[in-house]
């Protein structure tokens, strides 16, 4: 759900006002940027290896109509069954159906972007079927009732205390500092829910086009267990995760660990191949993929493109002023960060509708466009979202996003900066009131300067600009 105008200014100030959250974030989100840093350079050439990574995915986009029918005709010819879904509501269905069908009681799921964005868990619920989620950090965040808020670390505004009340409550376990002790606990209750599940549910991190096989990264065993141990495995793909050929994984695989976690290859890599066969000793007896657009369709041929090569590591989050200041949460939508600033308008979510606060919600430093492995220019479709928001016939971004204030200010501004007097005069004038005694004081408490100047100081104005005589 995209965040609406509002809701984002008071969520990122709920989330700034907890004195647990930015330690937590800050003590991540370091871990994570220093293995970036450290890992890449042990694997090659960085940005030899973002480059690598960038040009197989604007192969393979370009090509994605292609690959798409070519991906679905050799998964087919695996055994597997290959369904379509335009849209959230579509997927939940055609997952609801497969799960009716085959008498669906209980549920595994791997931890997933594509079915956080269509939201399955609430919804098979509410159909009677048990859902449970098998990621250590999902399975925090499924007890606790919340949503993920990142894309890799989805309990990251957790401390350990925390998880352990949360258990504590939850499971009766008693309290503990002990991370490992809490990990045990919850491996023995998942390892029940892996053997008694019905169906597992997974996504996919690239799907290979040529071979029709699934992979999956994942660092606890819980994927590989939740598409072979349950009867039925359904993976919900986004339609980009599509490359063309087997060769295609290493470029993306090696930048891909080391972006998100600072690791040089997962735990568990797993090549999924369809169901299982006459005479092989394990598998799902069936295999589902349900393809997803959702949106996607639409990027391709716009502004847009480009958030089409991400491959979910979560590194532009790590980095992001805002992201590390705010969290998750704040941002509403699946997708947090500047990655999730820039698709959750653009996917198809309930409610999504313009204006988005979400593109307003980045400095433009740039540190996401640096640290993302297939080099995607995030600040660049920031800011065409925000001059697509200012046409939009919803009623313009200035007075819809920015605030009435703002806008005026804008339109000053625009109106004095086409004329070098005037700009001169306006320029004056700024120099007289910022004279005035306790001018400064007073601006914090006015829009448009009071948001900028919540916890800043106000700078002098300068005296003389470089192109005044
Ligand atoms: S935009 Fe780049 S850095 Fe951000 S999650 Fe996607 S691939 Fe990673």
């Amino acid at each position: 759900m995209t965040t609406p105008v509002g809701k984002f200014r008071e969520k990122s100030r709920e989330a700034m006002a907890s004195p647990l959250l930015g330690p937590a974030l800050k003590n991540a989100t370091d871990k994570f940027i220093a293995g970036r840093l450290g890992t890449l350079p042990q694997l090659g050439e960085p940005e030899s290896l973002k480059q690598e990574a960038r040009e197989v995915k604007v192969r393979c986009i370009a090509r994605l109509d292609q690959l798409t029918a070519q991906f679905a005709e050799s998964y087919r010819a695996r055994g597997g069954q290959v369904h379509f879904a335009a849209d959230a509501q579509e997927a939940r269905q055609i997952l609801l159906s497969i799960a009716r069908e085959n008498a669906v009681k209980l549920v595994a799921k791997s931890k997933s972007m594509a079915t956080e964005e269509i939201e399955i868990n609430h919804f098979l619920e509410g159909q009677g079927i048990e859902v449970v989620e098998t990621d250590l950090g999902e399975y925090i965040i499924q007890l606790a009732k919340e949503k993920p808020s990142h894309i890799i670390t989805p309990a990251i505004h957790k401390t350990k205390e925390q998880v352990s009340s949360l258990f504590h409550e939850k499971l009766g376990t008693p309290e503990t500092p002990d991370i490992s002790e809490m990990t045990r606990t919850a491996k023995r209750v998942l390892r029940n829910v892996f053997l008694k599940a019905d169906m597992g549910v997974t996504g996919a991190n690239f799907a290979v086009a040529e071979t029709g096989t699934l992979t999956l990264v994942t660092n606890e065993g819980n994927g590989r267990m939740v598409t072979s141990l349950p009867r039925i495995h359904v993976a919900v793909v986004g339609i980009e995760k599509i490359v063309e050929k087997l060769s295609d994984v290493p470029p993306l695989l090696k930048v891909l660990p080391a972006s998100a976690t600072g690791q040089k290859i997962t735990v568990y890599f797993s090549i999924i191949s369809g169901p299982r066969r006459p005479g092989e000793t394990d598998g799902p007896e069936q295999s589902h993929v349900i393809l997803l657009d959702n949106g996607r369709i639409d990027m391709l041929g716009g502004d847009y493109r480009e958030s089409l090569y991400c491959i979910r590591c979560g590194a532009c989050l790590n980095v992001c002023p805002v992201y590390q200041a705010v969290g998750g949460h704040s941002y509403g939508g699946t997708y947090p960060g500047p990655i999730g600033a820039v698709v959750t308008p653009l996917l198809h979510e309930e409610d999504a509708k313009y204006p988005s606060a979400l593109p307003q919600a980045s400095s433009l430093c740039g540190a996401c466009r640096d640290a993302c492995p297939v080099k995607i220019d995030l600040p660049r479709m920031l800011v065409s979202l925000r001059h697509d928001g200012v046409l939009h016939p919803a009623g313009g971004f200035s007075a819809r996003v920015t605030g009435m204030a703002e806008g005026v200010a804008f339109r000053f501004w625009a109106w004095a900066a086409k004329s070098p007097a005037r700009f001169h005069q306006a320029a004056k004038l700024m120099r007289w009131l910022f004279k005035l005694p306790g001018f400064k004081g007073l601006v914090r408490f006015f829009p448009p300067a009071s948001g900028w100047a919540f916890a800043r100081e106000l700078p002098e104005f300068p005296e003389r600009f470089g192109w005044e005589e």
